[in-house]
């Protein structure tokens, strides 16, 4: 049996805070991946082994960005 069900998964930027939605799903070959910050161009996540992770893309969470005036 295979689970080939792709999860939803969420990670934050350490540094900036912008929240990131990725695709998790079973990896089947192992190979050493990363996914830099769009905003900030630091490293959200590294990754090897079991899991692979795709479809990067921000967050629908914007409260932090709003200027407060
Ligand atoms: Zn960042």
């Amino acid at each position: 049996m295979t689970e080939t069900i792709a999860k939803k998964v969420i990670y934050a930027c350490t540094k900036c805070g912008e929240a990131y939605v990725a695709l998790q799903s079973r990896a089947f070959v192992k190979q050493a991946k990363s996914f830099r910050c769009r905003l900030c161009d630091d490293v959200v996540l590294r990754w090897i082994g079991d899991y692979d992770f795709s479809d990067w893309e921000r967050a629908l969470t914007r409260q932090h960005m709003n200027a407060h005036t």
